[in-house]
């Protein structure tokens, strides 16, 4: 949220409506609306005394038409209009670097924050599949992350903080715009198809914000994307799997990485507290038993490549002996090395070999293409590429006015 002082006899919407507040000029912290859930939003008009279905067309001009300034919301009368600029805004979190590949991935950074470091990624990969072209988004959730996966570039950078509501929306928000920028306001479309909640941090652990951003993402008056195309991807916080199947059906993905628990407490420290049973038997809980939930079929494995690590036959023995009760489609994902990673990727040969033994065992087995590569990175790299620049050209500013400072001195 930004401070601004304004002309107004309030701070907040309900104090909007008090004839008693004072007419003076304050400073206002604008509320931002970008991340306000349906709900959320139909609360806040009720609460400024404006009836809620105004939250369902408001919601349509930020998400489907990508509309930031009041002013062009023509269903909405003068007045309203006049008194929403005064106390909101629309804020998408800052670009700070932008890479549009040749084969159409789109990378972006953004600042959310004043931190040196308060910078996350996200990823737009593009596929071509039987129903059309498919524009994958991979939406980050906090800055960092506490849970050190000794294979992510993220885990290198610790855990700062939780992402809000409105910085997470505004990753998707922003891919969005960026297809329609130049498109007239009333033909601009949604360009996104699907989303992965897989990108910096663990999602599970910043659980009301990520709920409520994936319940905007599902909502006709917002995104309107079918529950099969939204996909959260853990590490395996167990509890909070099956809280999520309470509130909201989406696709799951396990960020798995290990077929047995010593293993996987060394790639991913988190199964030390949620092993591996507790997680296959969450993941068995989330199922749909009545087979009616279509994005319930299945959970999706994730599995990172290392090179003589987690890739020898016996680990897709165990693979095939851990996942054989729990519907699954499996991915396979090249590791992506960054700068100073312990570990090596999987050759060619070893993936396919691995890739067989578990599709030979019936298994839905896949590669994950390597996409993007002009400008590729490990998640969580390009963030790291990024805040190096920024220091490096903060300490060359540094020495400059140290420089000037000792000329200036010398006379
Ligand atoms: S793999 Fe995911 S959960 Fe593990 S450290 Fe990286 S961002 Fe965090």
């Amino acid at each position: 949220m930004s401070t601004e002082v304004v002309a107004v006899s309030a701070v907040s919407a309900e104090q909007l409506q008090s004839p008693s507040a004072p007419a003076q000029q304050i400073a206002v912290e604008k509320v931002n609306l970008l991340g306000m859930s349906r709900p959320q939003m139909e609360k806040f008009f009720e609460d400024m005394g404006e009836k809620k279905f105004r939250a369902g067309q408001v919601m349509k001009w930020i998400h489907q038409f990508f509309v930031t300034d009041f002013a062009q919301m023509t269903n909405i009368s003068g007045k309203l209009r006049e008194k929403l600029e005064k106390i909101c805004e629309i804020k998408a979190p800052e670009v700070v670097h932008k890479n549009y590949s040749k084969d159409g991935t789109r990378k972006w950074v953004f600042r959310v924050g004043d931190g040196e470091g308060s910078l996350v990624e996200t990823v737009l990969i593009p596929a071509e599949h039987r129903s059309g072209l498919r524009r994958t988004l991979c939406i980050s959730s906090q800055v960092g992350c506490a849970l050190d996966c000794s294979f992510c570039s993220t885990g290198k950078q610790g855990f700062q903080r939780d992402l809000s509501q409105a910085e997470i929306i505004g990753q998707l928000w922003m891919a969005n715009y960026s297809y329609m920028e130049d498109v007239p306001v009333l033909e601009r479309e949604r360009s996104v198809t699907n989303v992965v909640m897989m990108g910096m941090g663990e999602p599970l652990l910043n659980y009301d914000a990520v709920l409520n951003s994936m319940r905007t993402m599902l909502d006709d008056f917002a995104y309107g994307m079918s529950k099969r195309r939204v996909t959260l991807s853990t590490s395996g916080v167990v509890p909070k799997i099956d809280q999520m199947v309470k509130d909201i059906d989406v696709a799951l993905a396990i960020s798995l990485h290990a077929p047995n628990d010593e293993l996987r407490n060394e790639l991913v420290p988190i199964n030390k507290k949620y092993p591996l049973e507790q997680l296959i038997a969450a993941c068995q809980r989330y199922i749909a038993k009545d087979g009616n939930e279509s994005s319930r079929k299945h959970v999706t494995i994730e599995y990172v490549m290392l090179d003589g690590v987690n890739d020898h036959p016996e680990h897709a023995q165990q693979m095939i002996r851990l996942l054989k009760n729990l519907p699954s489609k499996i991915n396979l994902i090249p590791f992506n090395p960054f700068p100073h990673a312990p570990y090596g990727r999987s050759s060619r040969n070893r993936i396919i070999s691995f890739q067989k033994t578990l599709s030979d065992a019936g298994f839905v087995c896949t590669i994950r293409q390597t996409r993007g590569d002009d400008i590729d990175a490990a998640c969580g790299q390009l963030v790291g590429q990024v805040a190096d620049r920024t220091r490096r050209a903060e300490q060359w500013k540094k020495k400059v006015a140290q420089q000037n400072e000792i000329l200036r001195s010398q006379g």
